[in-house]
C-alpha cells in the first residue's frame, strides 16, 4: 500500500510504500529534513509530532532492533 505524508514544515509529499496499512515510526522529510513521528492507519495519516534529533535515532534504532529479532525469528 502506499502512503503520502505531506509534511508539516515545507508542504512536500513524500510517499512511501508499507507493507501493512498499519504504521508508527519516525519519519524524515527529504526535502527539509525535519523529522517527525508518524502514525498512520489503513492507509491514512492519523498525526505527524514534530520530534527532535534525539529521539528520531532513538526510535529508528528500536524499530531496527524490531525488524531484526523479526528476521531472526523467520531465519
Ligand atoms: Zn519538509
Amino acid at each position: 500500500m502506499q502512503v503520502t505524508i505531506k509534511c508539516p514544515s515545507c508542504n512536500t509529499d513524500s510517499s512511501f510504500f508499507l507493507v501493512k496499512d498499519n504504521l508508527v515510526g519516525p519519519f524524515r522529510c527529504w526535502k527539509c529534513k525535519a523529522l517527525f513521528t508518524v502514525k498512520v492507519s489503513k492507509g491514512e495519516l492519523i498525526t505527524c509530532d514534530p520530534l527532535n534529533e534525539e529521539d528520531f535515532t532513538k526510535a529508528k534504532a528500536a524499530a531496527e532492533a524490531k525488524r531484526k529479532k523479526a528476521k531472526e525469528k523467520t531465519a
